[in-house]
């Protein structure tokens, strides 16, 4: 029998689950031994509010240009406990593993999360593991929920964005949709194309510390790209807002991939971008704070926010024409998160 293999009975609940938690997955994404094992962590409670969110990864495929399905899981469920403006603490992960799946692979994907976990300064607290069968999964699912704590008074969210906003992006769109692509269709591409996963706590603390109440909305656009989530902004916020097209940052590389493919990397997934709406005032100096870090070298303004119609987004075009911007209707790139 091939022991790298994943059986049924490792989900069972009995030997097999107990040797494949205490033997790989629990040593490695959190440490806590078996006598401090229970049916749920208890954790220090901290005063203030509590952010608190929950994602599922299904990316395929599970190891791609820039990552892993296992680095991608925790940066994506740190950066929306960022994006609230809040301290990530704690993580819980539920791995959905198919029958026959590779330990060895499974080993190099937690190893992943836990790296990526200890990089964030957050600690997986809980978890749990379900094997299904054969053809019943695709390889691994990941779920992860994540608590954080808000240790400032401030408003930072969708509906505070407010006329007169510049929105400051940290870096070049588009690079993680199209890196998966590449990597899912073995597309031959001159340059190397990677993700940009990664987790934005730092960087938001950086941010906030620099500007503080100027800081009014974070968001990460994710799937759906950065036309989707500026949309979901104007909405909530019942503002307009106006992109300038030649501002936003964009790979050659991944620019090209986009025009073969026929896609917008506009509505491109990015999982290690923010969009940051500020005032004025502050505008130079959070793009300044953004640039001195590893995540944010391109940061750039790309738009504005206006007192036109609630909810309208436009693009100044290069040429210097306006064109409309709405959300991504359908899906463009399934399985990219
Ligand atoms: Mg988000």
């Amino acid at each position: 029998m091939n022991n790298d293999l994943i059986l049924l009975g490792h989900g069972s609940g009995g030997r097999l689950s107990h040797q494949l938690l205490d033997e790989l997955i629990i040593p490695i994404v959190s440490g806590i031994p078996s006598a401090g094992q229970n049916d749920a962590a208890l954790l220090d409670n901290f005063p203030g509010r509590i952010a608190y969110t929950t994602d599922s990864f299904v990316v395929d495929p599970i190891f791609f240009p820039g990552g892993t399905i296992g680095s991608l899981a925790v940066h994506g469920t740190v950066n929306d406990l960022a994006m609230m403006g809040a301290r990530p603490v704690w993580l819980s992960v539920g791995l959905i593993i198919e029958e026959g799946f590779s330990k060895a692979d499974l080993r190099t994907i937690l190893e992943d999360m836990r790296s990526a976990a200890d990089t964030a300064g957050v600690a997986i607290v809980t978890g749990d593991t379900k094997v299904v069968p054969r053809g019943k999964a695709d390889k691994l699912f990941i779920t992860t929920s994540g608590v954080g704590a808000v240790e400032h008074t401030l408003q930072i969210h969708g509906a505070n964005a407010q006329p007169g906003d510049v929105i400051i992006i940290n870096g070049t769109i588009g690079d993680h949709g199209i890196a998966v692509m590449v990597g899912r269709e073995g597309l031959q591409v001159s340059t190397e194309i990677t993700s940009d996963s990664a987790s934005l706590n730092g960087l938001v603390a950086a941010l906030i510390a620099e500007v503080g109440t100027a800081l009014h909305v974070l968001r990460d656009p994710t799937r759906g790209g950065v036309a989707t989530t500026i949309k979901e902004i104007a909405q909530q916020s019942g503002v307009s807002i106006t992109l300038q097209e030649a501002a936003l940052p964009v790979k050659p590389a991944v620019l090209g991939v986009c025009s073969i493919l026929g896609l917008d990397p506009l509505f491109v997934a990015n999982e290690g971008k923010l969009l940051a709406f500020v005032s004025p005032t502050a505008a130079d100096a959070a793009l300044a704070t953004l640039r001195r870090h590893s995540l944010g070298i391109n940061a750039a303004v790309i738009g504005t926010v206006g007192t036109g119609p609630a909810g309208r987004v436009q693009m100044e075009t290069v040429i210097g024409g306006m064109r409309s911007v709405d959300m991504l209707s359908g899906e463009q790139l399934p399985r990219i998160c």
